[in-house]
C-alpha cells in the first residue's frame, strides 16, 4: 500500500532523538508553559521572521484567538475563501461574526484578490487569507486592498509553513500568521498543537492572556479567555522536527517537480505562481473523471485524497448564510475535479514511480 502520507517512517528514522527529547521533558516535570514551549515560540518566530510566537493547543485556536485579539465579533464581517478546510470559516462564526466568501483563482486555488473589493462593506473587519496546499496567496494585491480599506489580515498558514512570497515567509505579512502542528502538517507534532506569530506587541500580549484563562498572575483573571496551551512534550518533538523542516520541504518540492514532469502531458498539474515558493503540503491534480481515477488507484493499493469535496459556502453548517450552488463556480468545479496524490518527504522514488505509471495506465485508457 502506498499511503497518502506516512508518519511512521520518520519516527522510525529518528526514534532515538525523538525519544530522547521526550525523556528530557518527562524528567523535567514541567509539562505546560515551560522552557521547551518558550524555545519553540522563539524558534518559529525567528524562522518566519516575526517578533513573537505564541504556542497554542491547535491551529483552529490560532485563528480563533487572532480574531478575538483583533476585537472581531458580533455584527462584523470577515472575508475568506470558500475553498479551504472548514476551520478557516468556522472560527469566524464562532466569534459571532459573519463569514463572507469569495471564489478562488483556478491556478493557485487561493482566494482571487480581484473579487475582494466587491464584497467589502462597512462591516468588513478582516480578511482570513489561506495559503492552500502550501502555495502562498497573492499577498501584494491582498495587502494593497486591506490597507486601502483599513481591514486586518489574518494568514491561515496551517498548510504552508516555510513557503515564501517575494522571498518573505508567509505568516509574516498579516496581523497574525496561524500555524497548525496537527500530525499530518509539514511540521507536525504527535498530537495537536498550534501557534500564532505576529509583529504586534498588543496582539502578543492579548493572545498570551487569552490562551491561559485571561490570567497573568495566578488566580487573578483580567478577562474571559480559554485553555489553549501547547504542551511541553509536543514542543520538544516540534523543536527537533523544525531542524529538518527546510530539508523536508525541499524534498516535497523535488517529488512535486518529478510528478509534474511525468503527469503534465495527461492532466492538470500544480502551477507555482511567479515570485512564490510552494511547500507542497498537498500535491493535487485535476481531471474530469477524478472519481474513476481514485478508484483505479485504490485498486492498485495507492491512496488518494479529496481536498475539498464540498466548498464552504455549500456546507450544511453555513446554510444560514443563504449561499447557493453556482455562487462560486471555480471552487465548485475544482471540488469535483481535484485529487491529492501521495506526498511525504520520505516517499521513495520507487513508490512515486508506481503512482506515476498507474496514472499513465489509467489516462491511456488501459483500465
Ligand atoms: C489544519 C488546518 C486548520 C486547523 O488546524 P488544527 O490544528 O487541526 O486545528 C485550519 N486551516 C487549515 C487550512 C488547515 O489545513
Amino acid at each position: 500500500m502506498i499511503p497518502l502520507l506516512d508518519l511512521n517512517l520518520e519516527y522510525k528514522m529518528f526514534k532515538s532523538e525523538i525519544e530522547q527529547s521526550l525523556y528530557e521533558v518527562l524528567k523535567s516535570g514541567s509539562f505546560i508553559l515551560g522552557d521547551k514551549g518558550k524555545e519553540l515560540e522563539r524558534s518559529i518566530a525567528e524562522f518566519i521572521g516575526t517578533s513573537h510566537g505564541i504556542g497554542l493547543a491547535n491551529g483552529t485556536d490560532a485563528l480563533l484567538l487572532s480574531l478575538e485579539a483583533l476585537g472581531i465579533g458580533h455584527n462584523d464581517e470577515v472575508i475568506t475563501t470558500t475553498f479551504s478546510f472548514f476551520a478557516t470559516a468556522e472560527v469566524i462564526a464562532r466569534v459571532g461574526a459573519t463569514p463572507v466568501f469569495v471564489d478562488i483563482d483556478p491556478v493557485t486555488y487561493n482566494m482571487d484578490p480581484l473579487l475582494l473589493e466587491n464584497v467589502i462593506t462597512e462591516k468588513t473587519k478582516a480578511i482570513i487569507v489561506v495559503h492552500l496546499f502550501g502555495q502562498p496567496a497573492d499577498m501584494d494585491k491582498i495587502l494593497n486592498i486591506s490597507k486601502c480599506y483599513n481591514i486586518s489580515v489574518i494568514e491561515d498558514t496551517c498548510q504552508s509553513i516555510g513557503a515564501t512570497f517575494g522571498g518573505k515567509k508567509v505568516g509574516s505579512f498579516g496581523d497574525t500568521g496561524c500555524f497548525s502542528f496537527f500530525p499530518t502538517k509539514n511540521l507536525g507534532a504527535y498530537g495537536d498543537g498550534g501557534m500564532v506569530v505576529t509583529n504586534k506587541q498588543y496582539i502578543n500580549e492579548k493572545i498570551c492572556l487569552l490562551r491561559n484563562h485571561g490570567c497573568e498572575v495566578r488566580y487573578i483573571h483580567n478577562e474571559i479567555g480559554t485553555n489553549s496551551r501547547l504542551d511541553e512534550l509536543q514542543a520538544a518533538i516540534l523543536l527537533f522536527k523544525l531542524k529538518m523542516l527546510n530539508e523536508w520541504n525541499l524534498k516535497r518540492g523535488k517529488l512535486a517537480s518529478r510528478y509534474t514532469h511525468y503527469l503534465k502531458p495527461h492532466l492538470k498539474t500544480p502551477v507555482v505562481a511567479c515570485g512564490r515558493s510552494h511547500v507542497f503540503h498537498q500535491y493535487c491534480v485535476e481531471l474530469d473523471d477524478r472519481d474513476e481515477l481514485a478508484l483505479f488507484l485504490h485498486k492498485k493499493q495507492i491512496a488518494t485524497g479529496i481536498y475539498y469535496p464540498v466548498p464552504l459556502h455549500l456546507q450544511e453548517a453555513f446554510q444560514y448564510l443563504k449561499y447557493k450552488e453556482g455562487d462560486f463556480p471555480v471552487a465548485e468545479e475544482t471540488s469535483k475535479r481535484i485529487l491529492a496524490l501521495p506526498m511525504y518527504p520520505l516517499m521513495t522514488k520507487n513508490q512515486q514511480d508506481k503512482v506515476i505509471s498507474s496514472i499513465n495506465e489509467f489516462m491511456s485508457g488501459e483500465r
